[in-house]
């Protein structure tokens, strides 16, 4: 399976990617936690990268596309893989045929999580994540076992989240009726316990 998430930010993106490679054994390529490991290694993709995440805007799409076309040529990414986080614009999604064209490879099938603007924000500001796992928690819906050492991004704060949500309703939702006209777009409702929501992307990826 060559598949996409894409929802706005807290809509569950990464949280079902996991889910879903663990359970189909394929690579989840996060765009973000590329970008994070950049920042965390110090490199200069990811201080670059920095200056724009901390604002909640879009990092520039050659600087992207870049990242992901060196990641598809891995091996384990030839069998199938799960994008989450990417593509963000219309220029990436564009990019990203190009690239699997060349690779003689096509996508199956763009899951959109659906969940409305007022959820989002609070959603986002409980977040936090394990350090050692990476798994995801929230908070008050979702509280973490004790003895777990959590940490919270750095641009899972309110006004980061808003300027996030702007870039996403701007940038992000054109590739709604992107893929729509491309018959590949699959829409899931994201509110509700996170295991209904896994069935349902399940089920929207056809298992
Ligand atoms: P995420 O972990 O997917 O929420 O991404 C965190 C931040 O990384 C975003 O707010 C952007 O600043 C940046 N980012 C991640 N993926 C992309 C992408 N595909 N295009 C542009 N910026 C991205």
């Amino acid at each position: 399976m060559r598949t996409i998430l894409i929802g706005p930010p807290g809509a569950g993106k990464g949280t079902q990617a996991k889910i879903v490679c663990d359970q189909w054994h394929i690579p989840q390529i996060s765009t973000g936690d590329m970008l994070r490991a950049h920042k965390a290694q110090g490199t200069t993709l990811g201080l670059e990268a920095a200056k724009f995440m901390s604002a909640g805007a879009l990092v520039p799409d050659e600087v992207v596309i870049g990242m992901v076309e060196e990641r598809l040529k891995q091996d384990d990414a030839k069998p199938g893989f799960l994008f989450d986080g990417f593509p963000r614009t219309v220029a990436q999604a564009e990019a990203l045929d190009g690239l699997l064209g060349k690779l003689g490879q096509k996508l199956d099938a763009v899951v959109l999580i659906e969940v409305a603007d007022d959820l989002l924000v609070e959603r986002v500001c409980f977040r936090r994540t394990d350090k050692v796992t990476g798994r995801i928690y929230h908070l008050k819906y979702s509280a973490p076992p004790p003895g777990v050492e959590l940490v919270q991004r750095d641009d899972d704060k309110e006004d980061t989240v808003r300027a996030r949500l702007v870039a996403y309703h701007g940038q992000t939702a054109p590739l709604i009726p992107y893929y729509e006209q491309r018959g590949l777009l699959r829409r899931v409702d994201g509110v509700g316990e996170m295991a209904k929501v896994t069935e349902r992307v399940l089920k929207a990826l056809g298992n």
